[in-house]
């Protein structure tokens, strides 16, 4: 207890007694250095710690059914046995009876059993061949831990290594957790603790290694979890405040005149889907305040249609307007449909990529930077590398599962001054987002979702099927060539590999000596440039190639309503959300698209993706389920967010926490907006070593 008093979460792990230095290396190579580090280093789970009993107890009640036993004893026998299985056994006694200890496949244990060691096994008991026996016990050397005096008697179980177990981790817990908690100091003030019922900080570290009961560990729990969130929430409300108040953007008026212009030049009557979506942006547009709005739409749900609106507003009162693609192939598919519709209008609209350069890409980057050009499509070279627009009104980001948060801070941040002009901004996704995690990721961004087709569609008929039917597929789809459809076949590499799977050229070579002979075949993949792609897919897009042999380029935006059909081989090699884009590839026109999914999968995962992706055709289903298989961290670009992980939170349970986190910090932040007040320092100072850089808040006060 005196010692208790000198530690604090800085305090070293080789400062702390009894700690020697094997084990501070050992612990090192947990990530484990100080104090703090080990009080962080949360238990997997917590198990009721099993009533001690002897070993005659126990011999007298065993039988050949095992009994879950805690027995105290010295070692009096080791003998290892090496070979494949590297046997390990040793007797322990208690002075009431003997029991053999078996190891298997555990050479990591040799050496640290020896005999006249004293310990705590912990086990299955039996009976075999007359003898009382425990295979692969766990072993906690030294004297039991005294008993508590909690009521269920839990034991936290921490993530463990082969070089110190979770018992030797919990006895060092033991020994700092009370110095850390007492130096800790709690971020959120005591009334709002109060008011939603939350424990104090230092309690809720002690409660979550060593809790008296189950109630008291969920408790400390939430209010960790909570802790997470709130903090989260309020960087992402910080930020949503600063970017109104300390930038503003062009107001863009609606009247009625240039609504019917800009339908006008749209192709189709949009749907009520998509009026009700446009009111939602006409009115962020018409504020000075910026738009920063996530538009979520199945494939096929008819983004396009809405984006091209906000940007015609734009240019309609004299500005300019940008639309971002995450691959060069989307944005010429973009640059292409806005061409149709502008055709012998004023407008000037540009195409901007990556493999755009020289005098071209300087007469373009002129005409941005002077007002020639209205309208620029690219990938986001256009957003990077200087590009200066006179004035940008609208900045449309597609398919923003691509992106992280750090694209859409960068084309904001492109103003300059005291209050600089922003464009209003348009991120569109059609990977659902299930709501929790929208509003973790782009929760500073409002939210408009578009739901249905546009009409005529008919739902993609689904197959999923090993790779011994691939004969019969193909012989199939070629009765539907040659009845004039089109379709997209999909491999998963580009160019000969190692691998084994197929690749693009060898593919397009198979299908054209063999199920579709005589037909022209077309290839497309990543690493073509942009004058033989838009020349395969033109002669794909106008009917004169019927097949495209083509890598995931064209998982997002391709768009070609008389491709019916498509083929995925290795289907199993692909992600849930990603077969669900591919085959939002067809189904684009007015007949019955089929999909088949070849896969032969070698994984539980990699069959329960092919078994969702044949079940359904609901993007938000499907995300929900992927989110299931995944985990939020690798799905919707999280990992690559650059947002700090939960260590505690999890979206799925504590969705109700994160309703309240979110209500909380939107009401803090319009009463505290950089948090300034005196009670949030303690919180602020956390939230900017939090998330301040993944969120852009550093420059704050
Ligand atoms: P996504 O949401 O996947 O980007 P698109 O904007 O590419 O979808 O639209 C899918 C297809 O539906 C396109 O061929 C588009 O021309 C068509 N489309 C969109 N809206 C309508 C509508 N209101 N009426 C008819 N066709 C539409
Ligand atoms: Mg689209």
């Amino acid at each position: 207890m005196t010692q208790a008093a000198r530690i604090d979460a800085r305090t070293p792990l080789a400062a702390i007694q009894g700690v020697g230095p094997r084990t501070v290396d050992r612990l090192a190579h947990l990530g484990l250095h100080t104090a703090g580090e080990l009080v962080r280093h949360l238990p997997l789970r917590h198990e009721r710690r099993l009533a001690e009993r002897s070993i005659a107890q126990v011999a007298a009640e065993a039988s050949d059914e095992p009994l879950n036993v805690r027995l105290v004893g010295d070692i009096a026998k080791v003998k290892a046995r090496p070979g494949p299985r590297a046997m390990l056994e040793a007797t322990l006694e208690d002075g009431t009876g003997t029991v053999r200890l078996v190891w298997f496949n555990a050479g990591w244990m040799r050496g640290r059993l020896h005999p006249g060691d004293r310990g705590v096994a912990e086990g299955r008991a039996r009976m075999r061949l007359g003898y009382l026996e425990i295979t692969n016990p766990k072993w906690m050397a030294g004297e039991p831990q005294a008993d508590t005096d909690g009521q269920d008697d839990l034991r936290p179980i921490y993530p463990a290594s082969e070089e110190i177990g979770s018992a030797e981790i919990e006895a060092i817990v033991a020994r700092v957790l009370e110095g850390v908690c007492a130096a800790m100091e709690d971020p959120l003030p005591e009334a709002y603790r109060r008011r939603r019922d939350l424990m104090p900080l230092a309690q809720a570290w002690r409660d979550i290694h060593r809790p008296a009961n189950r109630a008291d560990l969920e408790r400390a729990r939430q209010r960790l979890a909570m802790d997470e969130l709130l903090l989260l929430q309020l960087g992402v409300m910080m930020r949503r405040s600063q970017l109104r108040s300390r930038t503003r953007a062009v107001a863009l008026p609606l009247d009625a005149q240039v609504d019917a212009h800009i339908r006008g030049r749209i192709p189709f009557t949009l749907t009520a889907e998509q009026d009700r979506v446009v009111g939602e942006l006409v009115q962020d547009l018409s504020r000075e305040g910026a738009m920063n709005r996530l538009l979520q739409g199945d494939v096929g749900s008819g983004k396009t249609a809405v984006a091209a609106y906000a940007m015609l507003l734009a240019v309609s009162r004299g500005h300019q307007a940008a639309l971002v693609a995450p691959t060069e192939l989307l944005a010429e598919q973009h640059h292409r449909v806005l061409s149709a519709m502008l055709q012998g209008s004023q407008v000037q609209l540009r195409l901007l990529t990556g493999s755009c350069v020289g005098a071209e890409r300087d007469a373009i980057t002129a005409g941005l930077a002077r007002g020639g050009v209205d309208i620029v499509v690219g990938t986001h070279a256009v957003l990077e590398g200087g590009v200066a627009f006179r004035s940008l009104a609208v900045a449309v980001i597609d398919e923003q599962h691509r992106f992280g948060v750090r694209q859409r801070a960068a084309i904001r941040q492109k103003g300059q001054g005291e209050r600089p002009l922003v464009p209003h901004t348009l991120v569109m996704t059609a990977t659902p987002i299930p709501r929790t995690l929208a509003i973790t990721l782009y929760g500073d961004l409002d939210l408009s979702t578009l739901r249905g087709r546009p009409p005529g569609r008919q739902p993609v008929v689904t197959r999923v099927v090993g790779s011994e039917k691939a004969p019969e597929v193909y012989a199939y789809l070629r009765t539907r060539l040659d009845r004039g459809e089109q379709a997209y076949v999909v491999v998963p590499v580009v160019e000969e590999s190692q691998s084994g799977l197929k690749d693009v050229a060898r593919h397009a070579e198979f299908l054209a000596a063999g199920p579709f002979a005589g037909l022209s075949i077309e290839t497309v993949h990543g690493r073509m440039d942009r004058e033989d792609r838009e020349a395969a897919m033109d002669r794909f897009r106008s009917g004169e190639a019927k097949v495209l042999v083509a890598t995931t380029v064209i998982e997002v935006g391709v768009d070609v309503p008389n491709a019916s059909l498509m083929v995925v081989e290795h289907a199993d090699r692909f992600g849930l959300a990603q077969l669900h884009q591919l085959r939002g590839r067809v189904g684009r026109g007015t007949g019955r698209s089929l999909c088949v999914f070849i896969g032969d999968p070698v994984t539980p995962d990699a069959a329960e993706r092919l078994q969702a992706i044949g079940a359904s055709d609901d993007g938000f289903e499907i995300a929900e389920r992927d989110l299931r298989l995944r985990g939020p961290g690798e799905v919707f670009g999280a990992r690559q967010s650059g947002l700090a992980p939960f260590r505690v939170a999890d979206l799925a349970r504590d969705a109700d926490l994160l309703r309240l986190a979110r209500a909380d910090a939107e009401a803090w932040i319009d009463r505290d907006p950089d948090l300034t007040a005196p009670e949030s320092s303690l919180l602020r100072r956390k939230l900017l070593a939090t998330h301040g850089a993944a969120l852009g808040l550093g420059d704050v006060g």
